[in-house]
């Protein structure tokens, strides 16, 4: 760059700096297209981050000026285009400042987190993802079933919705990631039988089935006959039950294995430390207009700091342990034991074919087979905190149970007994979007249907950073809706 270009940019900057503008959103930019006349967000707090094609990856630090239809250079950029140095780092005004400015760092790397990291690395955000053990908190623990119709409560028509609309997702999105990775996620068309053991969870069940009827889901009632040429290992005392044939599964660990691999292949910046603190400074002010307060990148727990024009919380039920912000603007999601078992059978003649739910003397348990002849038995719902340690009670439970259903299970070797921490909300349903502060959005309470919504929440997140709204399926779940002490 000449003298005289340089020079003109510092003008520009220093001009901004006079009018008030300070710190403010960083861009990648691009060109004044791309700014549009949405410098502001359509929720009025949040002005997008650009998507760039690979031709014009060149990064600076801009000012979007909410009183200049234009971007400005800010300082910092100035004297790196000054210094003729692509990439380089300015020195920091903190010694423990690691990492270049993101577009968008992303806290947690759970289906949530790497989903989202890896969709906006994909659409041309530079992003960093902090997590100590990326896909090892619930996301390891799941059975991966995507199950819609089968997870569907009476009341909770809003959630059906949502889970309708990301099991409608998942057929492209598997096939984009094992497209990208090369590697499969084990997502299986399988469907999903459920049965009763008993004359009173039989008419459980034909409850639910009037409350699909209402909505019209796919699901049909089934005689004891009808159960057993779909599972032909029942137990013989099964009752009946019913078949929902669109809810199927993935393999939630080799999604995990390949959303990683996948993040990394698109250049996401994988930060192996824990978020302790999300950083917020305080913008305007002058001229009698109100403060605004944003967040402007996270601290770690080691101490250093990394900048980022936007923050996404996806740090599922650990959510509450972050400080560093006031009161009310982080989701109170809660974490929801579960007891989980992993039990080794053969690959080629697999006790059963698809999943298949089990009412068992008013209680539920699942057995979700994989193709490799394992078999996911599942799962406790228990309130124990933060408490992950393994009772013998719940596997007991959960062996006696499985195996009123599906007797041959006992001759399985028992492979793992796993318990993880669901992120639990007051109504059951996520938490994604802006929050109160600006810049800081969040992607979380997911509860018992995160590796389903994982597809849906990563686009709708990504969405948001480019400036779009939420889907409708996903409005009533807005991360800033009304949030009530659990
Ligand atoms: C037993 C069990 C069975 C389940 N079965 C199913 C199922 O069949 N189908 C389904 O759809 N869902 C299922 N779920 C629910 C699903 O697993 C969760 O909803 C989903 O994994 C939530 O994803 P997440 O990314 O929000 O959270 P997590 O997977 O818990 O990821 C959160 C991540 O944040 C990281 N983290 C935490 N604190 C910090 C910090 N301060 N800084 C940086 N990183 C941090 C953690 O290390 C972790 O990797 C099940 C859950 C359980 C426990």
């Amino acid at each position: 760059m000449s003298l005289g270009a340089v020079l003109a940019v510092s003008l520009v900057a220093v001009l901004a700096v006079s009018l008030g503008a300070g710190l403010a959103v960083p861009l990648r930019v691009v060109s004044g297209r791309d700014l549009g006349t949405s410098a502001v967000g359509p929720i009025g707090r949040a002005a997008p981050i650009g998507r760039v094609g690979s031709a014009n990856r060149r990064r600076v630090t801009a000012t979007a000026h909410p009183r200049f239809p234009v971007l400005v250079w800010s300082l910092t950029a100035a004297r790196s285009a000054a210094r003729g140095r692509r990439g380089r780092r300015w020195p920091s005004n903190s010694v423990l400042r690691i990492h270049p400015m993101q577009d968008v760092l992303v806290a947690g790397g759970g289906v949530i987190g790497l989903s989202i990291a890896w969709k906006a690395a994909a659409s041309g955000m530079k992003v960093v993802l902090c997590d100590p053990s990326p896909g090892r908190g619930a996301t390891w623990a799941a059975a991966g079933m995507l199950a819609p119709v089968t997870e569907a409560h009476i009341g909770e028509e809003a959630i059906v919705a949502m889970n309708l609309a990301a099991a409608d997702r998942w057929p492209s999105f598997a096939a984009e990631l094992e497209t990208a990775t090369g590697q499969s996620v084990g997502y299986r068309q399988c469907g999903t039988v459920v049965v009763a053991v008993d004359a009173s969870d039989m008419a459980v069940i034909d409850r639910i089935l009037a409350f699909h009827a209402t909505l019209g889901l796919a699901s049909r009632r089934l005689t004891a006959s009808q159960c057993r040429e779909l599972v032909p290992l029942l137990a013989p005392g099964v009752r009946g039950g019913a078949s929902a044939p669109a809810d199927h599964q993935v393999d939630n660990r080799l999604l995990a294995a390949a959303l990683e691999k996948a993040v990394v292949a698109h250049g996401v910046d994988v930060v192996p430390a824990c978020v302790s603190e999300i950083c917020v400074s305080e913008t305007g002010g002058r001229s009698g207009a109100a403060k605004r307060a944003r967040a402007t990148g996270v601290r770690l727990a080691d101490g250093r700091t990394i900048d980022a024009g936007a923050v996404v919380v996806a740090t599922g039920c650990w959510t509450p342990k972050l400080s560093g912000l006031p009161e009310g603007i982080l989701p109170p999601v809660r974490p929801v034991k579960g007891h989980v078992l992993r039990l080794r059978g053969s690959a080629s003649e697999p006790l059963i074919d698809r999943n298949v739910r089990c009412m068992v003397h008013g209680s539920y348990v699942y057995l979700v087979p994989r193709a490799d002849g394992t078999i996911v038995v599942g799962a406790t719902v228990e309130e124990m905190g933060y408490d992950t340690r393994i009772q013998a009670g719940a596997v007991y439970r959960l062996l006696r149970d499985a195996q009123s259903a599906v007797p041959g299970i006992v001759e399985l070797e028992l492979a793992e007994s796993y318990a993880g921490l669901r992120p639990g909300s007051f109504d059951n349903g996520p938490y994604v979007g802006w929050t109160h502060l600006e810049r800081l959005a969040v992607a979380t309470g997911h509860y018992r249907n995160g590796i389903l919504l994982g597809p849906v929440t990563a686009d709708a997140v990504c969405g948001l950073l480019g400036g779009e709204s939420l889907p409708d399926f996903l409005e009533p779940f807005r991360a800033d809706r009304r949030v009530e002490a659990l």
